[in-house]
């Protein structure tokens, strides 16, 4: 098989009548003649040329089956759950949830009947919530945002003996660092509106599964379910995919640099990083993860109430939410992620109120290093 980096920029041959052309067509129509076609040549949810290509892509960066893009990463998500869990089931997810996955779980899971655990990081806490209808274990790793790691052959063998389907959010890692599939699990979901996007400017999401098996039954909840990704869009996710391996090795290097920088600062108290020997999660990091990814989390040693005067210093870094892209986002969870939750329940979680979340970009790293340094020095003076 061809490097990863090759499949980014070629990655499925175009159809033979495209010309010549190096990039692939925009097909726009929502309609297909059915006479002379043995079957229908796109059954269902407009899944026209561009949306197979972008599935085709996807399946093959991360070594599945099949995949289909989705109008966001939650409808991805929302189809892969309910395509496997209704009435009377159960399903366990990790305890370290992005937000609205955690909210789909609490609100709308429990209106069709499915009940919900949730299990930290061991698989020993895992396998304690097994119930006989349980039927989807739900994980994401590295998690936001303590980058806590959830053993992915391991929950994948649990599952696979109990007769559960896993489905693991790929999103912080992207396909660069980790192969969920090759370790076992179902399903990959992304929000590509992160790396795979990676300019801020792409919400949409992709399910990647392991396969053949579950395409009719993910396609008939997708189709009733509705997200689709118009044609317009799946071109630029192929465009934005060419650049992933480039985009996401260059935030790993940002990342880690920037993480042994910080941990040897005064002035920070902890940093998460999963490539950091100090992080619980550094060994199945090692062990599933082909680099440790452009997320970092640190708690600046400085009273809280001038984090929001070290935020407004930062020159280069835009305190904004969402990640992943190439320019560098940080945030502060107890504020804006997690600000749902109460205090005690951000307390359970780790989560304090100088923790700052850093999404790595490619900028040059000692720039990166000295607007840091600098909006410190502004914030405590
Ligand atoms: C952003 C995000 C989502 C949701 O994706 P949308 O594209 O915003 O719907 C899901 N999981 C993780 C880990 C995310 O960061």
């Amino acid at each position: 098989m061809k490097k990863l980096e090759t499949r980014c920029i070629h990655p499925v041959e175009l159809e033979e009548d495209s010309k010549g052309a190096v990039t692939a067509p925009v097909f726009l129509s929502a309609a297909y003649d059915y006479q002379d076609a043995a079957e229908l040549r796109y059954p269902g949810f407009y899944s026209t040329y561009n949306q197979q290509r972008v599935g085709k892509i996807m399946a093959q960066l991360e070594q599945g089956n099949w995949g289909m893009p989705f109008s966001s990463g939650m409808a991805a998500i929302s189809t892969a759950i309910l395509s496997f869990a209704g009435q009377h089931d159960h399903i366990i997810f990790c305890r370290d949830l992005y937000g609205g996955t955690f909210r789909l779980a609490e609100e709308e899971l429990p209106k069709r009947g499915i009940s919900c655990s949730y299990a930290a990081h061991s698989p020993e806490q895992f396998k304690a919530l097994l119930q006989p209808n349980t039927k989807v274990i739900y994980i994401e790793t590295p998690a936001n945002p303590l980058l806590s790691i959830v053993p992915l052959k391991e929950i994948a063998a649990l599952a696979k003996a109990h007769g559960a389907i896993t489905i693991v959010d790929n999103t912080f890692a992207s396909p660069i660092n980790q192969l969920p599939l090759l370790h076992g699990i179902d399903i990959s979901v992304h929000s590509g509106t992160k790396y795979l996007g990676g300019h801020n400017d792409l919400p949409f999401g992709v399910l990647i599964s392991a396969s053949e098996a579950h395409k009719a039954r993910i396609h008939a909840t997708a189709k009733l379910y509705g997200g689709s990704l118009s044609p317009y869009e799946c071109y630029l996710v192929e465009r934005s995919l060419k650049t992933l391996a480039l985009r996401v090795q260059r935030q790993n290097e940002n990342a880690f640099k920037l993480a042994e920088y910080l941990s040897a600062q005064p002035l920070t108290r902890q940093v998460y990083y999963p490539g950091l020997p100090s992080h619980p999660g550094y060994a199945i990091a090692c062990e599933q993860m082909t680099g440790f990814g452009g997320m970092l989390s640190f708690e600046l040693d400085i009273p809280a109430e001038k984090i929001p005067a070290f935020l407004k210093a930062l020159r280069i870094i835009s305190p904004a939410l969402s990640l992943g892209g190439v320019e560098s986002l940080i945030c502060a969870p107890a504020v804006t992620s997690h600000r749902g939750l109460t205090p005690a329940q951000r307390q359970e979680l780790g989560i304090k109120d100088n923790l700052l979340r850093l999404s790595v970009g490619i900028e040059n790293v000692d720039d990166l290093i000295t607007d840091i340094d600098t909006a410190i020095s502004k914030a405590m003076h």
